[in-house]
């Protein structure tokens, strides 16, 4: 039978092999390492941890990526069984030593009777056959280029501009309000598109003070190497002048705070409705390079955003990624050439876990398609579910940026207390769920 081609032997690639060919399927690895590098990878190994040796919290009853660890373990997943054996002290952390993790990986992969691995790149899309590209954020030049040809030049993107994210609950409504600017819109959606944070003059230039002094991070070597753009981080904005912003993302115009109708805020900061659930909202204009630690207090000077709680933080970095909502189906399967199924990081997912956890479903898929068999789709009350209906549907194309998994992406159960002091309880009944629902849905095969 005709092999499973796999493009790709990231953390995704690795993954979506070993799912299929735990399944039976025969399956090459096209990896183009070592012949030809990317300024992140070190060796020729196969899932080689490029930055952090760390998955992240693997508490699976309060955070949603420990939940992803625990749904891959599940399905006999082949990253984390070579993170538990390779696995270094980190408290709550899953932390690796990355050599023998990887080393681990790349023999268990070549070990396999039913893989084999062609050290190659790929420069076009193949006419037929069954295919999964998982070639990552530093997916080689060619390849990117090929790409654009087939999908349009806006809709595969060289680097990420990310904003940060806010869970909705979390923001204070006795001080922000919904509006859109010049009150356009009349449904329920469209009246709760954008929430509005005012700020008079002090706050405002307390604020660009803060922006200027806070810690930034540097691009890599060779990370911004003919392709950066433009897409000005929100610091380098108020660098050009302190009015910049307030001119900017932060115009004032079009919006009447109803907390104090009769006062004209000298800045607002607007944020934007981020899925469909509306639990997720981001912050209009802000990608930045602050870090983390700096984004946080920084952000939470925003009146209305003193305890807000950041399903992610902002960024900018070289990223290859396709705009997933009109590219690709449910399945992961590209909607104009059906025979090609892209999955890990170049999906729009973000993160080590992230994408090993695309990488497993589109394995899994692949297989059950090659029987000739086609599966549920995955429920999305879990990790899985709820990243790959957020990627596939569930966030807006038009502002389309990478996500890392968070509780915001999973829809509430109902009954709950809301809020911060509900969310111990919050985050058990979401994780308890999600194990039952994908029990249930790994029994299909
Ligand atoms: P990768 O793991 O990058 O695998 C893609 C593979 O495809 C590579 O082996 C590459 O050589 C190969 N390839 C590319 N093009 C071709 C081609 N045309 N033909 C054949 N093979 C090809 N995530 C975290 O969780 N924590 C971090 O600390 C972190 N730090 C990062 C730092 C940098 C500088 C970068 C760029 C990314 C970082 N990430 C981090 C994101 C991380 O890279 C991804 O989450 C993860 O590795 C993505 O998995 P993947 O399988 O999609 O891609």
């Amino acid at each position: 039978a005709d092999p499973l081609h796999i493009v790709g032997g990231g953390m995704a690639g690795a993954e979506a092999a070993w799912q299929a060919a735990q399944a039976g399927l025969d399956v090459v690895i096209h990896e183009m390492r070592p012949q030809t590098g990317t300024f992140a990878h070190r060796t020729d190994r196969l899932a080689e941890m490029v930055c952090s040796n760390s998955f992240r919290s693997d508490d699976d009853e309060q955070n949603a990526v420990g939940l992803l660890h625990w749904e891959m373990r599940a399905a006999g997943g082949l990253i984390m069984a070579m993170a538990d054996e390779n696995r270094l002290p980190a408290g709550g952390a899953l932390a690796v030593d990355r050599d023998r993790f990887a080393e681990a990986v790349t023999a268990r992969l070549l070990d396999h009777p039913k893989i084999s691995l062609d050290r190659a790149e790929i420069t076009s899309f193949p006419a037929d056959g069954r295919w999964i590209f998982a070639t990552g954020p530093l997916t080689s030049d060619a390849l990117g280029q090929a790409i654009r040809a087939e999908t349009g030049a806006e809709a595969l993107a060289f680097f990420d501009a990310i904003a940060p994210i806010v869970h909705a609950d979390s923001v204070d409504l006795t001080r922000a309000w919904f509006q859109s600017r010049y009150d356009k819109g009349e449904t329920e959606e469209e009246r709760t598109a954008y929430l509005n944070c005012p700020m008079d003059r002090d706050q405002y230039d307390a604020f660009i003070d803060a922006l200027l002094a806070a810690e930034k991070t540097e691009f890599h070597e060779g990370e911004t190497a003919g392709y950066f753009d433009g897409c000005l981080p929100i610091e380098v904005m108020a660098e050009r002048g302190r009015e910049t912003l307030r001119h900017g993302p932060m115009k004032p115009v079009g919006l009447t705070n109803p907390h104090a109708p009769d006062i004209k805020p000298h800045a607002v900061v607007q944020l934007r409705r981020d899925n469909a659930l509306g639990t997720l909202y981001n912050i209009v204009g802000f990608q930045t390079k602050m870090k983390y630690g700096a984004q946080t207090s920084v952000f939470r000077m925003i009146p209305g955003l003193e305890n807000a709680m950041f399903a992610r933080l902002g960024g900018i970095h070289r990223n290859t990624f396709l705009n997933s909502p009109t590219l690709l189906d449910a399945e992961l399967r590209l909607r104009s050439r059906p025979h090609i199924r892209f999955a890990g990081q170049i999906t729009g997912v973000e993160g080590y876990v992230e994408s090993a956890a695309m990488g497993l479903l589109a394995g899994r898929l692949a297989a059950a398609e090659h029987r000739g068999r086609s599966l549920p789709p995955v429920p999305a009350t879990t990790a899985t579910g709820a990243l790959v209906a957020h990627i596939t549907g569930g966030a807006d194309a038009r502002t389309f940026q990478p996500m890392n998994v968070n509780f915001g992406l999973f829809p509430p159960v109902e009954g709950l207390r809301a809020g911060r002091r509900g969310r111990r309880d919050r985050y058990k009944a979401y994780t308890d769920r999600a194990k039952a629902d994908w029990t249930a849905w790994l029994a299909h095969g």
